[in-house]
């Protein structure tokens, strides 16, 4: 059995959570050797794993079925890791693998800002439709507004494709000389198309996938076109994690004001 790992715990000695990455490493050796940390899931005790290597997290002391926390890998780690980094910058509240109170989800990173609650996902596992229908529609529920972004190993252009420069002579008002703007086909699973899905019953939003690319921090955006089977035909752009941010209850990134004229001229 491959033991849950987990980015956060609970102090016993203060009932404080303290995460990777916003509380310094010598502090988490020290509580860990302790023996001060326990599993937010299931209570079981933790120990630090942080080598020079693999993204640091808590391991289960012992060996044991934890009922909250699932067996991750180590790029899913690192890219909710990047996330919660990224977001919870002027945040007035950020945790990672955050416990919605009336859904029992679990949100990858929880963001709270004056505007708007988010519930941001990393999401490399290929779930079904419905899978991924049912959480989306949970969250809205709860009153979250969910952010998806797929993993980088997700970002596959179609066999035998090239990805190009935008034609000049194409009509549409996109961006073409910016964030390694071009465009292409792309494979797609049930998951893009129930996200692709989702989007076109939204008048207030564009086709848009994002795949974050947990090493890099870089972000590749493909801003639909066209979906047949499973090939998603679309501009693509390259935009830096660092430069996007939560307003408004979306993600907002460097291509939002560029693409406004090709928003407000769709369907027509
Ligand atoms: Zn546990």
């Amino acid at each position: 059995m491959r033991s849950s790992t987990t980015l956060v715990a609970l102090r016993t000695d203060t009932s404080q959570r303290v995460s990777i990455g916003d509380t310094p490493e010598e502090n988490l050796r020290a509580l860990s050797d302790g023996r001060l940390l326990r599993c937010v899931h299931c209570g079981a005790p933790l120990v630090l794993k942080a080598g020079p290597i693999r993204v640091h997290h808590f391991a289960h002391a012992n060996l044991s079925a934890c009922a909250g926390s699932e067996p991750e890998t180590e790029s899913h780690r690192a890219g909710k890791l990047r996330l919660f980094e990224h977001f919870r910058a002027g945040a007035l509240d950020a945790a990672m693998e955050f416990a919605v109170a009336d859904t029992g989800q679990r949100a990858d990173v929880y963001v709270c800002t004056a505007g708007a609650r988010y519930a941001l996902e990393f999401q490399q596992a290929n779930n079904t439709a419905e899978q991924w229908a049912e959480r989306h529609a949970a969250y809205r529920r709860a009153g979250l507004a969910d952010v998806w972004f797929l993993g980088q190993v997700r970002y596959q252009p179609a066999r035998g494709e090239v990805v190009r420069s935008i034609s000049p002579y194409d009509p549409r008002p996109v961006p073409r000389d910016v964030y390694s703007a071009s465009a292409g086909a792309f494979k797609v699973r049930d998951l893009e198309r129930a996200m692709l899905a989702a989007l076109a019953e939204n008048p207030d939003a564009l086709p848009l996938l994002y795949y974050l690319d947990p090493d890099t921090g870089d972000v590749t955006a493909l801003l639909a076109r066209e979906v047949r089977f499973n090939t998603l035909r679309a501009y693509r752009y390259v935009v830096p994690l660092a430069a996007c941010a939560l307003r408004a209850g979306r993600l907002w990134t460097p291509l939002t004001p560029l693409l406004a004229e090709y928003h407000a001229r769709r369907d027509r």
